[in-house]
């Protein structure tokens, strides 16, 4: 499990791997053709920076399960290239396949050449660490031997295979998808028992973190349901689950029924994307304002009371929201939990045309409201030291480059 530094920044084996996968825009597949390759030019400031003396270990700690089972070696969206597919190929057999040790020697070798530069937010964010300055055994290992195959088996998780939801967010999806029944549930089923297999088999006290879902919601998912209801956490102390949600089905009511992973919680983040509740019925369609709120309370209830390990807010800026950024920093005052909020630009996961995307894509230059965009990124509240900015900074650092003295 990762572990925070004083400043609450997550380290660790994993810190690199979670916070890609926190910020990880929800996903779409199955109804357009190209869904795995969302807008490209999703950042128009060029990131040119050298990367050879930096290092990523995510692809050498992360499984990403995706839809019909592809897996992939970090978020689909920042370094597309799969590695396997489930149920077909064992979780084990991906995991060091051709295609995972070719990825890791593009981080070895400094190009980084399958990772997004513009959208992965460690290298937009200039968060990537120097590869002389890790010390993590396993890391400096990997580095000083350039070891491409993989020793150990994945430490983090990423269920993303199934993309029932009880909302349906236009920056996600086009209508609302539940799979209960028939060959695709049973077909998910297969991709689940894989991991089981792989990861929860047998009793152990390896630290092993599951992210449940980077493709739709725990609680809105009956395969997701299933496995968090099902896992006892006593065999499996170390073992962390970690949720992301939109929140509204985080009641007390499915909060008894996971009793079985009680001491097992991680990080819980809520996508809220908006700071009332006009806004918020247009960018996380059919969801409910009020019983939201009610659940954030109790999350926050639960990470003051250390079960919940991390609370996190995202956010995904667009033209529907971005006034409303500072609101969201206002109305969080009142969940002093809250660990960090998280802005990331929409992506274009193929739920819009070219043209109906550049109208929410308030981040483009040739935006008729980006000036405005500026205007709101040099926000006073906006200097909460509780954002993470990951691919929204160069827009923030730009804004305050205009105006450095707002900020202050
Ligand atoms: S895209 Fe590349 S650099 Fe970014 S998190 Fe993934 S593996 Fe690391």
């Amino acid at each position: 499990m990762a572990a925070d530094t004083a400043d609450g920044v997550p380290s660790g084996v994993n810190g690199v791997a979670e916070r890609v996968l926190q910020l990880k825009p929800r996903v779409v597949r199955q109804h357009r053709p190209f869904a795995y390759a969302p807008d490209l030019a999703n950042s128009e400031v060029p990131v040119d920076r050298s990367l050879s003396d930096r290092f990523c270990a995510t692809p050498w700690e992360t499984l990403d399960v995706r839809f019909r089972g592809v897996v992939g070696a970090c978020c689909p969206g920042y370094l597309p290239k799969p590695i396997g597919k489930l149920p077909e190929d064992t979780v084990e057999s991906a995991w060091n396949s051709e295609a995972a040790q070719e990825i890791r020697a593009s981080i070895l070798d400094g190009s980084f050449r399958h990772c997004r530069a513009a959208v992965c937010p460690l290298i937009a964010g200039d968060s990537l660490p120097k590869r002389d300055e890790i010390t993590d055994p396993y890391q400096r290992d990997i580095i000083d031997r350039g070891l491409v195959r993989a020793e150990r088996p994945p430490r983090f998780y990423n269920l993303s295979y199934d993309e029932s939801c009880n909302l349906s967010c236009p920056s996600c999806r086009t209508r609302q998808v539940s799979v209960t029944s028939g060959p695709e549930y049973e077909q998910l089923g297969k991709i689940q028992s894989r991991i089981v297999d792989a990861a929860l088999a047998h009793p152990h006290d390896e630290p092993v973190e599951f992210n449940v879902t980077g493709s739709g919601d725990p609680f809105g998912s009956r395969i997701f349901r299933e496995f968090l209801t099902s896992v006892d956490g006593r065999s499996w102390p170390s073992a962390r689950f970690h949720f992301q949600t939109n929140g509204v089905l985080f009641t007390r009511r499915y909060w008894q029924r996971i009793a079985g992973i009680r001491n097992n919680i991680g990080r819980v983040f809520v996508s809220i994307d908006a700071a009332t509740p006009e806004t918020y019925a247009l960018t996380r369609r059919g969801g409910h304002w009020g019983q939201l709120w009610e659940n954030m309370r109790l999350i926050d209830d639960l990470r003051r009371e250390g079960i919940v390990r991390r609370f996190q807010v995202f956010y995904v800026v667009q033209t529907a929201n971005y006034r409303e950024m500072p609101g969201l920093i206002h109305l969080l005052e009142q969940f002093p939990a809250v660990d960090w909020v998280n802005f990331s630009l929409i992506s274009n996961w193929a739920t819009f045309s070219d043209e109906e995307f550049r109208t929410h894509a308030i981040w483009r230059s040739d935006h008729p409201q980006f000036d405005d965009f500026l205007r709101v990124l040099r926000d006073p509240a906006l200097a909460s030291k509780r954002i993470f900015w990951g691919n929204v900074l160069p827009y923030r650092e730009r804004a305050l480059a205009s105006a450095p003295s707002i900020e202050a």
